[in-house]
């Protein structure tokens, strides 16, 4: 089996579990800012912040809307939703947002145990993400998985961001290695596997619905701790 240089994590998704932390965040906003005065019910109002917040993250990747936009306006678009027109009450959400959110700790299953014996196995590890800089720390050192990453690489210090190879290429050229001597594992089929791909760097899909796809990926698991027979 060949041996890797180096390990390259997408974070959200893969290791840190953003359905159940962004629902727990928002949980705590919906109810101190009282916003069972402008919505039909939390499930109502989070599976409109859902919607929006992807299709803006979408639009983010693809260079079509800033990093402002997305922090400022998805809140704003949310609570036109539901008929409320409050410029301060969805900058107060947004800014409440960004900082309550990275503080959740929930992790896909066996992500510390899967890290904690990579790190072990003394493999060099590094995060690779189209997250913030400054939130995707914070949500590492809260979760506890910081000290296993020598780097972050953010698509902001990269200037680009997933699935562009010029992430890759700048995520490389941090840890020193080849294309040939890394490897990219995440949930993302076209940001992380085709945009691994696309840089020459072998990928694990980490697919844990097993849908059918046509991705030509290394290896495919539908649980981080399968990692422990490729690794
Ligand atoms: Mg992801």
């Amino acid at each position: 089996m060949k041996t890797y240089k180096c390990l390259f994590f997408d974070l959200d998704r893969t290791l840190w579990d953003v359905e159940t932390n962004q629902r727990e965040a928002q949980r705590i906003l919906y109810e101190k800012y009282g916003l069972e005065r402008y919505c039909p019910g939390f499930d109502a109002y989070f599976d409109a912040y859902l919607e929006i917040n992807d299709r803006l993250w979408l639009g983010y990747r693809d260079g079509t809307v800033t990093r402002e936009y997305l922090r400022n306006h998805r809140f704003t678009e949310l609570l036109g939703r539901f008929g409320v027109r409050n410029l301060k009450l969805a900058i107060r959400l947004g800014n409440d947002y960004i900082r309550l959110a990275p503080t959740f700790r929930n992790l896909m299953p066996h992500a510390r145990e899967t890290v904690e014996y990579l790190y072990g196995r003394g493999y060099p590890m590094d995060i690779v993400t189209n997250g913030f800089d400054e939130v995707q720390h914070v949500k590492l050192a809260n979760c506890g998985l910081g000290r296993f990453f020598r780097h972050v690489i953010c698509s902001e210090k990269a200037g680009a961001n997933k699935p562009d190879p010029r992430i890759f290429r700048y995520a490389l050229r941090k840890a020193g290695v080849g294309a040939g001597e890394a490897l990219m594992i995440g949930d993302d089929p076209e940001n992380d596997m085709e945009g691994a791909i696309g840089a020459g760097i072998d990928t694990v899909y980490y697919h844990p619905t097993g849908t059918p796809h046509g991705l030509g990926v290394t290896w495919e698991i539908r649980d981080l701790s399968r990692l422990r027979e490729i690794l």
